[in-house]
């Protein structure tokens, strides 16, 4: 199964995408969660990439492209996939398409989580990530078991740079500006769904199994 999570910054595209990837399987690909690995590492990619994540602005096309073909095309995406913030621009799903279709596959489902704006700003301020594992949490909506701490690693959580409000507001312009036109761009194969990205965590993941298993694909690998 072949996925696609659309949907603004602060929808939670992010938590739910990783709870469908365990349930079925599949590989959970996240660029920003790659990037911000890098950047823990401090590696040459890192280097690159920090600063243009602080202004909320996007990576190279290039860039990004390439690191997504190469998590597709691992021995991991065997089963399929999903994607969560990739692609972000009319650019990417092109280059998208075309892998695909170089390997005779197609995307199965975009799914696009809907959250009012205002909320998504106010998510933003109680969001956290751990400095040591990069899990995501929100102190408010998902708290970590011991104040301040990863339940996984035991990190201390930050917030992130880009979740000041002004990065936030670009982030939230930019996803307008070019990201939305995808809703088109996938909406001509008819393979979009949207789900109210409103309510508790698993109130949401029940609302998207329900919409893979009305469209058939919840056995599907
Ligand atoms: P996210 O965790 O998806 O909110 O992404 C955080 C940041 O990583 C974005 O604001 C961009 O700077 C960068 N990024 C993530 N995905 C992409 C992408 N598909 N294309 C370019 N930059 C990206």
């Amino acid at each position: 199964m072949r996925l696609l999570f659309l949907g603004p910054p602060g929808a939670g595209k992010g938590t739910q995408a990783k709870l469908v990837a365990e349930k079925f399987g599949l590989i959970h690909i996240a660029p920003g969660d790659i990037f911000r690995q890098e950047v823990r590492a401090d590696t040459d990619l890192g280097r690159v990439v920090e600063g243009i994540m602080a202004e909320g602005r996007l990576v190279p096309d290039d860039i990004t492209t390439q690191i997504i073909e190469k998590r597709i095309a691992s021995p991991e995406a065997a089963n399929g996939f999903v994607l969560d913030g990739f692609p972000r621009n009319i650019a990417q799903a092109g280059a998208l398409t075309k892998l695909l279709e170089a390997r005779n596959d197609r995307l199965n489902l975009v799914i696009n989580l809907e959250v009012p704006e205002e909320e998504l700003v106010g998510r933003s301020r109680t969001r956290r990530v751990c400095s040591g594992c990069g899990k995501p949490y929100n102190i408010k909506l998902e708290p970590p078991r011991i104040e301040g701490k990863c339940d996984v690693c035991g990190g201390a959580l930050i917030a992130r740079e880009d979740d000041q409000e002004s990065t936030v507001r670009q982030r939230l312009k930019l996803y307008h500006e070019v990201t939305e036109p995808l809703f088109e761009y996938y909406n001509r194969d008819e393979i979009v769904v949207s789900i109210n990205g409103c309510g508790d965590v698993d109130l949401i993941f029940e609302r998207i199994v329900e919409s893979l298993e009305k469209k058939g694909l919840s056995g599907k690998r």
